[in-house]
């Protein structure tokens, strides 16, 4: 008696626990007849069915999915086994309520068959789950994408060291390497010498202080950080051949997931683009921007920017600088006489005189009209005055084509140095101005003397009063 009485209590304990873990079930739960009718119904299920039931009361689980899922019934009775699933994770789109802007809601239902008499139905709101995968699922549609058909992308994930972890075939269709380069550092797809180790952690270590928040742990950072690192330059081909391209970096969001200790676990990834042509179309750019388009010389403007850095460098290292500016003789005569297109034409032979006779450091450029410039960075006055000199002599030989007959011509030049330190030469605080001011007025010593010459600027030419500033060509 006492047993039974016992095994009557424990039987009611386990009810009871039953009925709790119904309750309390992180899922819905619904035990019904075989034809739907409810016995026992868990609160999240009634949160997810109610607003489905067509009478607002909820009897029949059937009854109550019939608008969404038509046939539940009749899939039921037809379930051959005693007991077992009747089906599993079946989604049930609901439709969105006309006014909400909310994604339609998804629902995912289970069924069981208990026994003869009973069913169980586990349902679940998917909605955040079915989007997230569908999501993924665009992701790695897009990464696909990048990886086999976008023909300028290569994508490189690197480890913490700059290895780099895997190949893909973007890889060898923007580098040519093979799959070898598993391992490598990222430097393989620079020339050499263009990348040492320590740049290399130098451009990781950048793109984790441009690309996480340290007060906020491993967040990147919304506004103020760009959460990469970026430069352009020349790459490398594994047939050693160079082309343009835009590197970026990137700590990976989640690369703790993937085991940050892990020396080989991915922590970046490297987008490398080629963009020869985008590069092509910019060259071209910057040629109309600082070419004279007359001669291709240098134009005005990128003369005042390369004489600018110039200063910078000769104030950084004490150096010379030595400015020629060079003026065609009476080229009005030269204009009048052969007519202005012939006049062109000398011009660009003088164009030519000048390229060929001075150095690829030098820059030579069209001030304007038949008026040119010569900077010469590290260049004394003796060298500056026979580099001038030299020129003046050569186009003094120098015979120009014309309809009218052969045209000869000449030039005067005038000479400035920019000598840090050195007493009465130009500083670099009076600036390019002072010194082109200088050079102008040895120019026009130059032309006093009879045309023809070379004159360099003394200290007393700037207190001679029959020397007056010449009005300059503006470009
Ligand atoms: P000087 O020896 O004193 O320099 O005499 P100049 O005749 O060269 O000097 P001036 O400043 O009196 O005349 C410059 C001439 O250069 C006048 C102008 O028609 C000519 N000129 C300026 N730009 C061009 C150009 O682009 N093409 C041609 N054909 N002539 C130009
Ligand atoms: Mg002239
Ligand atoms: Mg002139």
């Amino acid at each position: 008696m006492i047993l039974a009485e016992d095994s009557a209590e424990q039987l009611r304990a386990e009810h009871e626990a039953l009925i709790q873990f119904l309750y309390l079930a992180p899922v819905g739960l619904v035990q019904a007849s075989l034809d739907g009718e409810i016995a026992m119904i868990n609160p999240i299920s009634a949160q997810l069915l109610m607003p489905l039931s067509p009478d607002g009361c909820l009897t029949n689980l059937f009854a109550a999915l019939e608008g969404v899922a038509p046939g539940l019934r009749l899939q039921c009775a037809q379930y051959p086994r005693a007991q077992g699933m009747v089906f599993e994770g079946l989604h049930i789109h609901l439709r969105a309520a006309e006014q909400s802007k909310r994604a339609p809601q998804i629902l995912s239902l289970t069924l069981l068959k208990l026994d003869d008499a009973r069913i169980m139905a586990v349902i679940q709101d998917v909605t955040a789950e079915v989007r997230r995968e569908r999501q993924l699922r665009q992701s790695d549609a897009w990464l696909n994408a990048i990886l086999t058909r976008i023909s300028d992308y290569a994508l490189v994930s690197l480890d913490r060291l700059g290895r780099i972890v895997d190949w893909n075939e973007s890889i060898a269709r923007v580098t040519g390497f093979g799959e070898h380069v598993v391992g490598s550092p990222y430097s393989v797809f620079y020339p050499p010498g263009a990348m040492t180790p320590e740049h290399l952690l130098d451009r990781l270590r950048e793109a984790d202080c441009n690309g996480w928040s340290l007060d906020e742990g491993l967040r990147l950072r919304e506004a103020d950080c760009n959460g990469w690192s970026l430069d352009e330059g020349l790459r490398l081909r594994a047939d050693a051949s160079q082309f343009w391209a835009s590197a970026l970096i990137a700590p990976l969001p989640d690369r703790e997931a993937f085991g940050l200790d892990e020396p080989q676990a991915p922590a970046y990834a490297l987008i490398l683009r080629d963009i020869s042509d985008k590069r092509a179309a910019s060259e071209k750019r910057r040629q109309a921007a600082f070419c004279d388009h007359l001669t291709g010389l240098a134009n005005r403007r990128a003369f005042f920017e390369a004489a600018e850095l110039e200063l910078d460098r000769a104030a950084h290292t004490p150096r010379p600088l030595a400015l020629v500016l060079f003026d065609a003789d009476l080229f009005k005569n030269v204009n009048d006489r052969y007519g202005h297109p012939a006049g062109d034409r000398v011009l660009v032979d003088l164009a030519e005189a000048l390229r060929d006779s001075f150095r690829i450091v030098d820059t030579v450029a069209r001030l304007g009209g038949e008026e040119f410039a010569v900077l010469l960075p590290s260049t004394g006055e003796e060298e500056a005055l026979a580099s001038a000199e030299r020129l003046r002599a050569l186009v003094a030989t120098r015979l120009v084509p014309s309809d009218g007959g052969e045209i000869a011509y000449t030039v005067s030049a005038g000479v400035a140095l920019l000598l840090p330190g050195a007493e009465g030469q130009c500083d670099s605080a009076g600036g390019i101005d002072e010194l082109i001011r200088r050079a102008d007025q040895a120019l026009y010593l130059a032309k006093g003397r009879g045309r023809n010459c070379v004159a360099s600027w003394t200290s007393g030419l700037s207190d001679n009063e029959d020397i007056p500033q010449r009005s300059r060509n503006a470009g």
